[in-house]
């Protein structure tokens, strides 16, 4: 096809192809062993396969309504009174999502105009500068402070404006496997106390926590809940990224913006895996066992790697392990990472492309949702480097 022989305006000059794709891509490419994109390499239940296609045989192959059905929402609204302690009205305040991704755009066009501005941490996931910006917001960058990557409030508080309209925040944190403490939440409410701030809470890392640490949603605190939309993921707590399923909950009117939005942008969701994941979640064994399972995945690929010349960053949340290779060479961790992968077979994300100007710290994330034996044959071959 010659090419469209008009001019394109992008609406994102400045934006590639997504890293997890670039990355994912070249394994694929050199046979590679995956630790780069998110994504469990094992199966996941038998159960919920089964549940799938039970729903699919009934017939459930048509639209589901609008919001998600009634059903899957009510349990999702007893899991969230039981691990939270708040009450949300499933009729009007949860809505079902293809994924968590969706649901972040959705909300940030929600509720970004023109020229509002949207505070977000660096190291950030890539889906939320571009989502601002294509809402006409700007992101306001704030970093997070290493070595542990801490909020400083102080500098946060400084950032607020007339324009601020929404601060975004990730707990357990991707790439930065960091999570916000209960005194965190405290300055969060405290700084929006009396604004119009709304506060986006990706949390879809919510049972990938270790340690013994709980997790702390904006949920548990009332004031702050209130001006909140959180964010959750099928696909990370039941091991099926690739249904991409989700959903977001939010006080009746933001959420009913959040709809507007929603209704246009895909209408409704998968609809026999609602119905599957609505049998599956009502046996909290499904998912309380995910802080030990993932914490285990950690503690063996931190073993593994024990020989090697990288050093782990403390990972408190998220099923990210964070790296540096400063003792082992100087390049761009971009360079480093692409190397890695060519010559030594493991394929990793640079941690600077999560920052509007790339700040690199010679640092690489590595996932370990995977089977022992990957982690295994990986930490083999990161041994060799260096
Ligand atoms: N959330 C996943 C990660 O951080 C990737 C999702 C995606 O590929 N868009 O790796």
């Amino acid at each position: 096809m010659p090419k469209f022989p008009g001019v394109i305006n992008s609406k994102l000059p400045n934006t590639g192809t997504t890293i997890f794709t670039v990355m994912s891509k070249l394994a694929a490419d050199h046979d590679a062993i995956n630790l780069s994109q998110g994504f469990p390499d094992f199966p996941c239940s038998e159960e919920l396969v089964s549940l799938v296609n039970k729903y699919m045989q009934k017939g459930f192959n048509q639209y589901a309504p609008m919001p998600g059905i009634m059903p899957l929402r009510e349990v999702l609204a007893e899991k969230i009174e039981d691990s939270y302690s708040a009450v949300y009205n499933p009729e009007t305040e949860i809505t079902i999502t293809s994924g968590g991704t969706q649901a972040i755009f959705t909300a940030i066009s929600a509720f970004v105009k023109e020229g509002d501005e949207v505070i977000i941490f660096e190291p950030a996931y890539d889906s939320y500068a571009p989502a601002i910006e294509l809402a006409g917001g700007r992101p306001i960058f704030v970093q997070l402070k290493a070595p542990d990557y801490h909020i400083e409030w102080n500098e946060v508080k400084k950032m607020i404006r007339q324009s601020t309209r929404m601060i975004l925040i990730n707990t357990p944190h991707n790439p930065a496997s960091a999570t916000m403490s209960a005194q965190d939440m405290q300055q969060l409410d405290k700084i929006t106390r009396n604004t119009d701030i709304i506060v986006l809470s990706d949390e879809v890392y919510e049972h990938i926590i270790f340690d013994g640490l709980e997790h702390q949603s904006v949920m548990r605190f009332p004031k702050l809940a209130e001006r909140s939309i959180v964010i959750f993921s099928f696909g990370k707590t039941l091991h099926v990224t690739g249904w991409k399923m989700g959903y977001a909950v939010g006080p009746e009117n933001l959420m009913k913006e959040f709809r507007k939005v929603h209704q246009f942008n895909v209408f409704s969701s998968n609809h026999p895996m609602q119905w599957a994941i609505t049998d599956f979640l009502k046996n909290k064994d499904n998912y309380t066992y995910l802080p030990q399972f993932y914490q285990a995945k950690r503690d063996h690929f931190i073993s593994l790697m024990k020989g090697s010349k990288f050093e782990p960053i403390e990972c408190k949340g998220s099923y990210f392990q964070l790296m540096s290779y400063k003792n082992i060479s100087n390049e761009k961790d971009t360079d480093f990472a692409i190397r890695l992968t060519k010559e030594f077979g493991v394929a990793s994300i640079p941690v600077s492309v999560f920052y509007h100007k790339p700040v690199d710290n010679k640092i690489l994330r590595f996932c370990f949702a995977k089977e022992n034996e990957t982690l295994e044959k990986a930490a083999e071959k990161l041994l060799m480097v260096g």
